[in-house]
Formats: structure tokens, sequence, C-alpha cells
């Protein structure tokens, strides 16, 4: 019997804006972001928490924001969905996802599906993996407090990559964050392992300053990884113009 939390999920906020990272950058989308995340990355600048209630963007830019009781269900989210016009694809995001897999296997939305996911969970990957036209999958590399073992870490992150990865119906990018600490060997040794399963690879500088890694490391990586796969530098656009 499926039990009743897989049927709902709770969502911290559902607006319409663009998308600020990645090849699709300047996209416009209808965001669902959904709470708690199994991991706990050094620099996540994200609110991750479980929330009583949902923020609705009713009118997207108006930053006026309805809430919505907490869990919700597929049709909830689908209605909400549906009062955004033009959208070039609906990102579903968190916190991780994946965790909310059964939910979303039962999303029935007409625009393409776009997820944004940790790449940790692919036993879950593979319940949506046929729902999903664009994956932005993140490798995420040390420091990771919630990760014991790395090597496991790392084979769940290439198996989630091989679950979910470019099809003629699909694309799947991956992007990693780069620090100021981020080993370069361990970069190329996992791109390496997923070169087969993505369309490019996108390096983003990590978004606070004191954590920015050296310019002319990040070109030389840059460099470094041309040779296994299309990698492009692209910074989170968001922060740019002041639109979080
Ligand atoms: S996977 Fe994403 S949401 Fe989860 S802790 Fe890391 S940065 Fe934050």
């Amino acid at each position: 019997m499926m039990a009743a939390g897989q049927m709902s999920a709770n969502v911290s906020e559902v607006f319409c804006s663009v998308q600020g990272e990645g090849p699709y950058v300047g996209s416009r989308q209808a965001f669902v972001r959904f709470t708690g995340c199994n991991l706990k990355c050094s620099y996540c600048d994200t609110s991750v928490g479980n929330s009583k209630s949902c923020r609705f963007e009713e009118l997207p830019g108006s930053g006026a924001f309805k809430q919505m009781e907490n869990p919700l269900c597929a049709e909830d989210i689908e209605k909400m969905v549906a009062s955004y016009k033009k959208i070039h694809s609906v990102s579903l995001t968190g916190g991780e996802p994946l965790m909310h897999a059964d939910l979303i296997s039962r999303l029935n939305i007409a625009s393409p599906l776009y997820l944004e996911s940790n790449m940790t969970l692919p036993h879950m990957a593979r319940k949506i993996r046929d729902k999903l036209s664009y994956v932005a999958g993140d490798v995420k590399l040390l420091p990771l407090s919630s990760v014991d073992d790395m090597d496991q870490h790392f084979e769940q992150t290439i198996e989630c990559f091989r679950t979910l990865k470019t099809t003629k119906d699909r694309d799947c990018f991956c992007k990693v964050v780069v620090t100021k600490d981020t080993d370069s060997d361990d970069v190329e040794g996992i791109i390496g392992a997923i070169s087969g399963y993505i369309s490019c690879l996108v390096l983003q500088p990590v978004s606070q300053k004191e954590l920015l890694p050296d310019q002319g490391r990040l070109i030389g990586l840059q460099e470094r990884l041309l040779d296994h796969i299309d990698t492009k530098i692209i910074p989170q656009t968001h922060r740019m113009w002041g639109c979080l």
C-alpha cells in the first residue's frame, strides 16, 4: 500500500521567473521549489526546511504571494503552474526534488519538465526519468558534512547521471559549483566518468565572494575539462540584477 505522504509534498514556493543558471539562462520558467534535502553543502544558500505554507506568486514578478497550506497534492501544483503563460518549462527545484519523485510521477503538466537535482538518489530518478525533458544535474564535491562515504556518493552520482542521461527526448547537462577549495583532480575524475551521459558541463563560480576560486585556476580547469566535454563557465545571473 502506498503511504499517504507519497501523494503530497511540502512545497516552499511556486512562482514564474527566468532561469538564472546554466545553458538555458534567461528562459521563462515556472518554478516549483520543494522542501527538504538529503545533503548539507557548505555553501548552500537555499532554505530547505519544511514550511507550513507554500508561497504562490499569482502575478509573475509582482512580489505578492498568496499562502497555500501544505502539503500540496499534484492537482494543487498543476493548477498553480497552469496559470503561467508562455513558459519554456517548469523547473522542479528545491531542496532536492527527487525526494518527492512519487508526487512528481503523478504530475500532469503540459509544459516540459526541467529537473534541478543534486543527482544522488538514482532509485528515485528511475521513477520519473521518462517525464523529464531537461535535467540540470549537479556534481557535489567536498566538503559535504552529510556524506560519510565519498566513494559511495560518487557511485550514486554516476548512476543518477546514467539513469537521466541525454537522449533524443531529454537534455541532461551537469553543473559544478567551484569554490577556492575545489580540487581540480576530483572534478576531472567525476566528469570523465559521466561525460558520456551529458550534453555539456557548466562550471559555476560560487556566489559567496569569500569562497570564490582564483580566476586563473578556474580558466585552467575549464581548459582541462574541455578534453572531456563542452565546458562553459557561467555564473549565477540572478544576483547580477538583484533578483533572487
Ligand atoms: S544539494 Fe542543494 S539544496 Fe541541498 S544542501 Fe546542497 S546546495 Fe543546498
